[in-house]
Parts: C-alpha cells; sequence; structure tokens
C-alpha cells in the first residue's frame, strides 16, 4: 500500500523515504530499537515524579537560552525547586496547581529536568518505543503513521507461519506480534512479540534456502566424467599426502562434479587447513572431464601466489594454466583472452578481472573463489554465467562450526576441512603490554640472526586513511634506521600501485627483504615458509577472526612461529580476546567466540558475503529457533512436495525467488 494512504505533505513521505520507507508495510516492520520506560522513580538520577505546581515559573535568558525555575510538591508532600532549560514556552501550562509530571536528575531537593510532560504519571506510564528517525520526524507523529498503518493493514497480513506451527511453539499470532512490538503494556508483550518475529524471519529464510537448494538439485548440469584412476596418481604424485579432512573433502567434491547436479559447495577450514590443494585437485578432475576451470581470488598477491602454486603441482600434467589481472598489458591480456576463448588455456586462475565483459571462456565448467568473503554475490554470479550449468565451490578461511554454517548457508553444501597438516605446530602467540618494541626487540635480533623472516603488521581502518599510511610508513623507517644495512625492510600498504605490491612481496618471498612491514593487505593467502614471526601492533583493533586469520601466515612450514599481539590500550574485553588468542588455536573456537563478541556481520562481512542480514533474529543469541525454522522448513517443503500443504506460503516463497531472480543458477 502507497504511502499517500498516510494523507500527509510531501516533504513528511521524502523523510520517510530517507528512512528506507516506501510503503504501509514498510512503516509496520520499521522496528523500535529500544524501549523507554515510564514508571514513578525516586532514584536520584533517573526521577520520574508526579507533582503539583506551587509557583509561577520564572525565567532567566542569556541570549536564546533560557532557564525556567518554580517550585512543586510530590504526592507524598515533599517540596523541590525544579528547573528546566529551554522550554519557557513551556510556562503557559505551568499554573500554580496543575499536575505535571517530571523526568530529570535530582540533587538536595532541586531537580534539573530533562522533561516535563503537562500530564499526570498515569497518562504517560508504560513502555513508549523508541524509533530511529531522520530530521524533521518525531516520535510522536512517526508513532501516529504507524497507528495508521497497523489499522490499514491489520487485517491482511501475510503469515508464513501456519497455524499448526503457531499452535507448537506457543506462538501468538502475527497481527498481535506486531502490534505488541510497536504498542507494548509490558515487557512479556515484547518478549512474545519478539519470539514470534525471529521464528517467522528464520522460517522464511529457511525456506527461502531450501527451495533455492530443491530447485538448483532439479536443474540439469553436467554429469562430469572423472578419470577418477589418473585423478587417483595425480593425488599421490603430490609433495605430501592428503590429510584425512582434504581427503574427504576431494571426495564430496568429485562426487558433486560427476552427479548430473550443479555443484554449490562452500568449503571451509581454517587458515593452513590446506585449502588449496583440494581446489587444485577439483580443477584438475574438472580438467580431466574436458572442462575449464577458474580460480578467482580477492588480490592480484594472492592470485599469483595460486599460481605459483598450481604451476608446481601440474607441472608434471599436460594442464595449461595462466593468469590473468588487470596489471597484464593489454597486449598480454588479448593473447589470454584469445586462449581461454579457444580452449587452449585449462586453468585460469586471477582477480575479478576473470569475468570481465571481454572475457569468453570455450568450455567453463567450474568456477571457485578464494576466502570468499571478500568477493561481492553480483561478481560471483556474473564469473559463474561465463558459462553453462557452471559447478561452483566457494573457500572461505573465516570458518565457523558446521551446523551454524549449515544453518546458514543452507542452499549450499558444506565441506569442512577441520584437521591440519601433520607436523603443524601451534603458534606461540603472546600479548604485549605496550606500544613500542622494546620488549621482544632482543627476540627479534636473535630471530633475524637465525635467518628468519618477519611481518609487522599495523591497522589500517580504511584504505583512503592516510594517517594509517603514515603510522606503517614511520614504522618501517624506524626499523629501516634500527637495522641499517644489516636487514632490508619492505613496507606494503593498500595505496602502493598493484605492481608495486607485487614488487614488494616478491622480494620478500625471495629473501630479498627480511622485515615486512604492512598493513593488512596480507592478511590473506600469502604463504612464506621462512617468515616465522609476526609483530602486530595495535592489535585491539582488529577482529579475532582477522588476527587468527593474520599469524595462519606464520607457521606454516615446520619452524617454530612467534606471533607478539602489541597494544597499550586495550579495554579489559579487549585484553580479555588478546589473552584467549594466546591460549587458542582454532579457527572455530575463535570464531565462534568472535561472533558473540561481535555479531556476525563483523566477522562474516555480511554485505559481501551475501549472509542474509535479519531485522530481528540474531543467529548466534537465536541459534536455537534458526535450528527449529530450519527442521521446520524441511518439514514443511516435504508435507508441499507430498500433499500440496501449505502451498499459500511455499508458493509465495517460490514466486520470490523468482521475481529476485534470486535462483543460482
Ligand atoms: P589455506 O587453507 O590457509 O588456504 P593453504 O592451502 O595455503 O592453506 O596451505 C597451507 C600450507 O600447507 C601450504 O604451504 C600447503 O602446501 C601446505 N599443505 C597443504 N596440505 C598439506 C598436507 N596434506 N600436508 C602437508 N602440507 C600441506
Ligand atoms: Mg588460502
Amino acid at each position: 500500500m502507497e504511502l499517500t494512504a498516510l494523507k500527509t505533505t510531501s516533504k513528511r513521505i521524502d523523510i520517510l523515504n530517507a528512512m528506507n520507507i516506501y510503503s504501509m508495510e514498510d512503516i509496520l516492520y520499521y522496528f523500535p530499537y529500544r524501549y523507554d520506560i515510564i514508571e514513578e522513580s525516586y532514584d536520584d538520577h533517573h526521577m520520574i515524579i508526579e507533582a503539583t505546581v506551587m509557583t509561577q515559573p520564572k525565567i532567566f535568558f542569556k541570549g536564546k537560552m533560557s532557564r525556567m525555575s518554580f517550585k512543586v510538591v510530590d504526592r507524598y508532600g515533599s517540596n523541590y525547586q525544579v528547573a528546566i532549560f529551554n522550554r519557557h514556552y513551556l510556562r503557559a501550562h505551568l499554573k500554580p496547581s496543575s499536575i505535571i509530571t517530571i523526568i530529570g536528575k535530582c540533587q538536595n531537593n532541586k531537580i534539573t529536568a530533562s522533561d516535563i510532560k503537562i500530564k499526570p504519571l498515569k497518562e504517560i506510564a508504560g513502555i513508549h518505543p523508541v524509533y530511529s528517525l531522520k530530521e524533521g520526524m518525531t516520535q510522536k507523529s512517526f508513532l501516529q503513521y504507524v497507528k495508521k498503518a497497523y489499522q490499514l493493514l491489520k487485517d491482511n497480513l501475510i503469515t508464513e507461519v501456519p497455524e499448526e506451527y503457531i499452535i507448537r511453539h506457543h506462538l501468538i499470532h502475527k497481527d498481535i506480534a506486531i502490534y505488541h512490538f510497536h504498542f507494548p503494556e509490558n515487557e512479556n508483550d515484547i518478549k512474545q512479540s519478539l519470539k514470534y518475529l525471529k521464528y517467522e524471519e528464520f522460517l522464511r529464510f529457511q525456506l527461502t534456502m531450501q527451495l533455492s537448494k530443491l530447485h538448483r538439485y532439479s536443474q540439469n548440469g553436467h554429469a562430469k566424467n572423472v578419470d577418477l584412476d589418473t585423478l587417483q596418481a595425480f593425488i599421490m604424485q603430490l609433495p605430501f599426502k592428503l590429510t584425512h579432512d582434504q581427503s574427504i573433502a576431494v571426495k564430496e567434491i568429485v562426487n558433486d562434479l560427476r552427479k548430473p547436479q550443479m555443484m554449490y559447495r562452500f568449503l571451509q577450514g581454517d587458515v593452513g587447513s590446506g585449502k588449496t590443494v583440494v581446489g587444485a585437485i577439483a580443477l584438475y578432475a574438472n580438467y580431466l572431464a574436458g572442462y575449464q576451470g577458474a580460480l578467482m581470488a580477492p588480490t592480484e598477491i594472492l592470485a599469483s601466489q595460486h599460481y605459483q602454486t598450481l604451476s608446481k603441482f601440474f607441472k608434471n600434467t599436460k594442464v595449461k594454466v595462466s593468469l590473468l589481472t588487470g596489471s597484464l598489458i593489454i597486449k598480454e591480456k588479448n593473447n589470454i583472452y584469445e586462449e581461454l576463448s579457444k580452449g587452449q588455456i585449462n586453468i585460469i586462475i586471477g582477480t575479478h578481472a576473470l569475468f570481465q565483459k571481454k572475457v569468453n571462456y570455450h568450455h567453463l565448467g567450474l568456477v571457485i573463489t578464494d576466502e570468499q568473503h571478500r568477493f561481492g554475490v553480483e561478481q560471483r554470479k556474473a564469473l559463474k554465467n561465463k558459462g553453462q550449468q557452471v559447478d561452483f565451490l566457494i573457500m572461505s578461511a573465516t570458518p565457523i562450526p558446521r551446523t551454524l554454517a549449515i544453518a546458514l548457508y543452507g542452499d549450499m553444501d558444506v565441506s569442512t576441512i577441520k584437521s591440519k597438516p601433520a607436523g603443524r605446530q601451534k603458534v606461540e602467540t603472546k600479548f604485549i603490554e605496550s606500544s613500542s618494541m622494546k620488549p621482544i626487540l632482543k627476540h627479534l635480533k636473535s630471530y633475524l640472526a637465525s635467518g628468519g623472516q618477519c611481518y609487522v603488521i599495523c591497522p589500517l581502518v580504511d584504505e583512503s586513511d592516510k594517517l594509517e599510511v603514515r603510522n606503517v610508513t614511520q614504522i618501517s623507517e624506524a626499523m629501516r634506521s634500527y637495522f641499517k644495512e644489516q636487514y632490508q625492510v619492505g613496507l606494503l600498504h593498500g595505496q602502493l600501485k598493484d605492481e608495486e605490491k607485487e614488487n614488494i612481496m616478491q622480494q620478500f618471498v625471495d629473501n630479498k627483504i627480511q622485515i615486512l612491514v604492512s598493513t593488512t593487505v596480507v592478511e590473506v593467502g600469502v604463504d612464506v615458509k621462512n617468515a616465522n614471526m609476526m609483530i602486530i601492533y595495535n592489535a585491539e583493533r582488529f577482529g579475532m577472526s582477522q588476527l587468527h586469520q593474520l599469524r595462519g601466515r606464520i607457521g606454516r612450514g615446520n619452524q617454530k612461529a612467534y606471533c607478539y599481539l602489541m597494544s597499550n590500550q586495550a579495554s579489559d574485553e579487549a585484553k580479555e580476546r588478546l589473552h584467549y588468542l594466546e591460549d587458542n588455536q582454532d579457527g572455530f573456537d575463535i570464531s565462534m567466540y568472535d561472533l558473540k563478541v561481535r555479531g556476525p556481520g563483523e566477522v562474516l562481512g555480511e554485505r559481501q558475503s551475501g549472509l542474509p542480514s535479519f531485522l530481528v533474529g540474531d543467529v548466534i543469541k537465536d541459534y536455537n529457533i534458526l535450528e527449529i525454522a530450519k527442521d521446520d522448513a524441511s518439514a514443511m517443503i516435504m508435507a508441499y512436495q507430498n500433499q500440496k500443504m501449505y502451498a499459500y506460503t511455499i508458493e509465495r516463497i517460490l514466486e520470490k525467488l523468482k521475481e529476485n531472480n534470486e535462483y543460482v543458477d
């Protein structure tokens, strides 16, 4: 229903639009972010009392500011002197003997009021929703709009939750839930209302995911004919034996490739668990079946590193691997475009350059994206659309518990690598309460003297942050002047050109640079086995998963690795997080802790990963509801398929899926 039903001014409608409200339904789903509870309170810091005005208010002006004061008596006979600023216009209503409600702070019977209502307390007592509003809109007028919207829509609310589930889970009905969310009479109203709304939201989400998955299964992909013997021989000649979890992931992926349905699989593993080789084996299997494959990385550094790694893996095969990045010269690019379209390249590795318009594939069969949370959904779709019925594998280094992954990525299949290659030692992690390197200088010197290389990481708030760049620059200069010619110091940050970054990274790989001072651009992927010390400045500014990810850059060979988390301004909570990292090395545990503290949006990069953001539900706190909704959704879908039950709900969601083109095919 259109907003014109409000019969309000176009200026008001503009303000609503600015709040992302475009329909009457949007108003109804614009929920308060908190509630103010008004009841009598004699807490000096938060007084709410009813009182009778005893004296004519006096007003003092100072410029445009005013201060009004008067005496009152409360219903127990106590006297107070009341002062309020900049509300002189209230004077007309403040006649002796009028009954008012005063909200404010009190000291020695002197109240400084933050608000005065010209009403008895009982008329305003209760729970009041507070909405986040744009300038020009008051709480009062917005609440009027909510009332209006509710009147107009309440009889035709669309409910996803079947009556049967309402009864089973002791839920209230939707119209009441929405009413109580905006107009609760007590806290239980809010609780019941939230319970319904969260359940409905998760149920809708689960139905959407599961229906989308079924749709994918119903579509024909290519049943790839993978020569398993040749694949096995390839795996056997790799420089190491696969871990148990790697083998299982490989089996799951190869099975998917051989099935006539398209693969849409999420491969998650802790940093250093060895996802790349699994991706390489998948690409090889796809190649053996006669298809091209693409591996997309979020940065050039990572893409070229993958290129080198895969080239080594494939050196005894006939596979032709190429690297396509934005920094190639036009001639080289054109060459690659041509070879790709002719099918002369079997496996292409690159950044988002892989799915530009100009790029045409010959017979694309498998797309893998690495470190998925850095890619937008749209980018992934674009790449996928380069081929028909392409199999799709997403590798993510932000591990989350498997059950949570399944609940969240309900439209994907999930493979998890938990174990790490044998011989990996834990990274010795220490939180140092200092902003300077002094306490660890001795260790750093002896470590460098023994031939190792070191990362020094500084936080970068955003790419355009000049101050931060100065920060890394200063630190690198300090290191340079300290170590003079003894060790080479490199500087890496987001404002360097791609070639410069590449160049410095390459020098670090070749051990021409021993100390790499860097912002988090090294965060993902890079693999330098001789670098086994990391010093992280301002560690309190990083999320835990990010710190874990960073520290995963070291200890990748069989040498002992050391990570120093430096911070002299950590809050108690931050200290706790940093100490937690000293004692914990498991990415799954760490991400769970991080998810609880910072929420899923921060950890998983929700905007980019396509992780749904929920209006009322919280995937961690309300995890039990999410699980129930997941089971209910699959039961509902089954009942629909067998007996056309719940057709109303299910067909509406199918309709929506088609409309939004959200089918991942
Ligand atoms: P990530 O999962 O963080 O992307 P990588 O794929 O980069 O991890 O692997 C980390 C390192 O472990 C690489 O140097 C890789 O060669 C090595 N590696 C991977 N699998 C094994 C294995 N099964 N045994 C020994 N080393 C392995
Ligand atoms: Mg990786």
